[in-house]
């Protein structure tokens, strides 16, 4: 029998995107949104780029209008926290922190995921940078402008600092690896990150961890392990994030570091989760991932929706991609790329700035990293769903 009432739990990318592919897959039944925050869903990649670098205004991110999303037969209901999932045999209940209920036939858990913080970090002034609250806040504090450390050399760090020279702020990072994004794309990359960053004036400090943040009420440095003092007056804390899983435990999920779903999404019988916070086992990889990027959450929220509006779907097969816009630089990331696989520059070089490299496992390409290269990046995206051998991949890649 098909689906009555479908609860997405999770108001932003991922949840919108099920909600409004459950109708135009056909879906003619309830679609209830449930989100906690206060505003309808929106776009995050650009708080960290447009919104903090000052050329868009918060509001320009959101998807949706309320007409639109009541047009398509969306409820959505902000500010509503979901704290428990109950299942019964034919569907279950979302319980929320209001007191209120939502039944079920299938539920969506599309939670995502918050910044990861650091509680002895904790003082006015210390920030991250997940929602349209915190770019409010951050950007207030720029236009102080303060002296800025930026802890952590990932994508939201080197984002932040780039938007940051932007408004002309005297900015530090400080990466505890040996390179900006190494933990991703490896030292080779990292480095190239760190050029980019210091031809851009910011003073890039790696291999070296944070002893402290000191000041009272308001920041006033930071402390490194070896002993060096960096003067700040604004720290933003970019560490990665951790998946929204907890109001969901007790709902017989498994739930290990994220929600672990087959290659389809599902999570166990009318339960699916999608985006952030989801760990979906995928073919190509033979591994449960979980991919913290907007086409990936895009691609599983599509794919889910169809599911659960009975057309057929086999695993997702889609490869990860993501993109990070840094200095005037489009980065782009396919697939899975790591430190532990072989590093093979396939065009251009770093120092020039423009350059396309790949990641290889047993002699096949498993991920790639561009820099400005748009176009051989979605070649390099069919590679690695082929699984070519990598000197044939460097080959074509190279005609
Ligand atoms: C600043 C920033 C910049 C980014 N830039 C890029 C980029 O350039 N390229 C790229 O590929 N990706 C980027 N990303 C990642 C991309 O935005 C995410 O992959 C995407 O937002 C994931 O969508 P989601 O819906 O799964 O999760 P989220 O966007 O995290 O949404 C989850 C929603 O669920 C809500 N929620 C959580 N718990 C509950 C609960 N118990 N009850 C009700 N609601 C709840 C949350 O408040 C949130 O609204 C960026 C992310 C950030 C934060």
């Amino acid at each position: 029998m098909a689906p009555r009432r479908i609860v997405i739990v999770g108001a932003s990318l991922a949840g919108l995107r099920v909600a409004e592919g459950l109708r135009s897959h056909g879906y003619l039944g309830e679609v209830v949104l449930i989100g906690d925050e206060d505003h309808p869903p929106y776009d995050r990649p650009p708080l960290s780029k447009q919104v903090l670098s000052g050329t868009w205004e918060p509001s320009r991110t959101y998807f949706r209008t309320p007409d639109e999303l009541a047009a398509r037969g969306i409820v959505h209901r902000r500010r509503t926290r979901a704290t428990s999932l109950d299942r019964d045999v034919s569907g279950g209940v979302v319980r929320c922190a209001d007191g209120t209920e939502e039944r079920f036939d299938h539920v969506v858990v599309a939670t995502g995921a918050r910044a990861r913080r650091v509680g002895a970090w904790e003082l006015p002034g210390v920030q991250t940078l997940r929602t349209i609250e915190d770019v409010r806040s951050l950007t207030e504090a720029f236009a102080r402008r303060p002296r800025l450390t930026v802890v952590g050399g990932g994508f939201i760090g080197a984002e932040v600092a780039s938007a940051a020279r932007h408004r002309g702020l005297d900015v530090t990072l400080v990466e505890a690896l040996p390179a900006p994004l190494s933990r991703v794309l490896g030292t080779e990359v990292g480095m190239a990150c760190a050029g980019l960053y210091r031809r851009n004036g910011v003073r890039v400090l790696t291999g070296v961890a944070i002893e402290g943040v000191q000041g009272g009420p308001g920041v006033e440095s930071v402390d490194l392990t070896d002993g060096t003092r960096i003067d700040s007056d604004l720290v933003v804390v970019g560490i990665g994030a951790v998946p929204n899983t907890e109001w969901a435990d007790g709902g017989g999920l498994r739930l290990d570091g994220g929600i672990v779903c087959d290659a389809s999404g599902g999570a166990g019988a009318r339960v699916w989760a999608v985006g952030d916070v989801a760990r979906w086992y995928h073919p190509v990889f033979d591994a449960h991932i979980r991919v913290e990027h907007w086409t990936h959450a895009t691609e599983q929220a599509h794919h889910v929706a169809r599911a659960i509006a009975g057309q057929a779907v086999g695993p997702m097969t889609a490869i990860p991609y993501a993109w990070s816009d840094q200095f005037g630089v489009k980065i782009q990331i396919v697939g899975r790329p790591s430190p532990d696989a072989t590093f093979v520059l396939a065009s251009g070089t770093p120092e020039q700035g423009r350059f396309v490299g790949l990641y290889a496992a047993a002699g096949r390409v498993v991920g790639g990293v561009g820099f400005d290269q748009p176009r051989a990046i979605a070649r390099v995206r069919r590679m690695v769903a082929g699984a070519a051998e990598v000197g044939a991949a460097v080959q074509a890649l190279a005609g």
